[in-house]
């Protein structure tokens, strides 16, 4: 089923996962994912290597088990940047074999140790390839802060409509703390004429260290609220963890109050987590 068609009826609410590393046990990932799945969100995103050592076959073999279990429809993160245009060719005919239909089409981040091939500059380019390709469903990433290397995010902005014109069909927000953010960047994009479903991305604090490392990637701002919160629990993990479920749900609370088209819950491959929000919201997220 292509995902496009449940913005239309509902608020949706998705998890995201990622591959485990190429040592770790993959029947550890299958496990979470059945508890995810037994959640009934709307989709499953996993996350794809942009290149170098990461583990791209076992997010199609994920993506692929998802599709099997028959509960949840799968979306497969594609970036582009170090890919040429043969590898992205091989890459849809798998996700044809394999019938998934959903794709988020990213640039990837530019790893200084590999050189970018020249077929894709952007995530725009990599869209307007699929879309020649077949009929997929196809999401872009977007930035409530603006993306990192934008110089500012009217540019930031003028290039995600570049993105939507190419074809995607929704948007996921990178993640935010501070839902003024996210509220003041869907003015601007409504502003700029954009007009398809945009989700908001959702990462529960679990450990500080996994917070500094994303918000150093994305620059995502802290209030002082949720500062407070990682300062005072810092040394109990089970305390930082239970405070960051509750930080999550208030957050995802207010969006649903304010309209939010959907939920992304970026779970980290937690599913005790991740069911402690769902169970917490699952009566808010409405039917339209
Ligand atoms: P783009 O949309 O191409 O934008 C990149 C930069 O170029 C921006 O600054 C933009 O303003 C600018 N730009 C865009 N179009 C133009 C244009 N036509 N002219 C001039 N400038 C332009 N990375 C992975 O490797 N694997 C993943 O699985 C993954 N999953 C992600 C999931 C989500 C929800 C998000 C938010 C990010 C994810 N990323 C992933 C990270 C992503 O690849 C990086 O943020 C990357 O740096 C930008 O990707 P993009 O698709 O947004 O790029």
């Amino acid at each position: 089923m292509k995902l496009r068609n449940i913005f239309d009826k509902k608020t949706v609410f998705s998890f995201e996962v990622f591959p485990p590393k190429k040592t770790s046990n993959i029947n550890t990932v299958y496990r979470t994912l059945e508890e995810l799945e037994g959640l009934t969100p709307d989709f499953i995103s996993v996350t794809f290597s942009a290149g170098g050592s990461g583990n791209s076959a076992l997010a199609l073999d994920i993506a692929s088990k998802i599709k099997e279990g028959n509960k949840v429809e799968p979306m497969i993160h594609l970036p582009c940047i170090n890919y040429s245009k043969a590898e992205i060719e091989n890459v849809l005919s798998e996700l044809d074999t394999r019938g998934i239909e959903n794709i988020l089409a990213l640039r990837g981040d530019i790893n200084p140790d590999i050189p970018p091939k020249n077929d894709f500059k952007y995530a725009s380019d990599l869209i307007s390839f699929i879309k020649e390709h077949g009929d997929y469903d196809i999401a872009g990433a977007c930035y409530p802060e603006a993306h990192i290397e934008a110089t500012d995010m009217v540019e930031d902005i003028l290039n995600l409509k570049k993105k939507v014109d190419a074809g995607a069909d929704h948007l996921i927000s990178q993640l935010f703390f501070d839902n003024d953010m996210f509220y003041k960047f869907r003015e601007k994009t409504q502003l700029a004429g954009i007009n398809v479903p945009i989700e908001a991305g959702i990462m529960p604090i679990m450990n500080k260290s996994q917070i500094e490392r994303m918000v150093s990637m994305c620059g995502a701002s802290l209030p002082q609220k949720f500062v407070k919160v990682m300062q005072r629990f810092e040394h109990n993990p089970e305390a930082l963890r239970d405070a960051g479920i509750a930080y999550a749900i208030d957050q995802i609370v207010d969006l649903l109050a304010n309209g939010v088209d959907g939920i992304h819950l970026y779970t980290m491959n937690n599913s005790y987590v991740a069911k402690k929000i769902s169970d917490a919201v699952g009566s808010l997220i409405n039917k339209k």
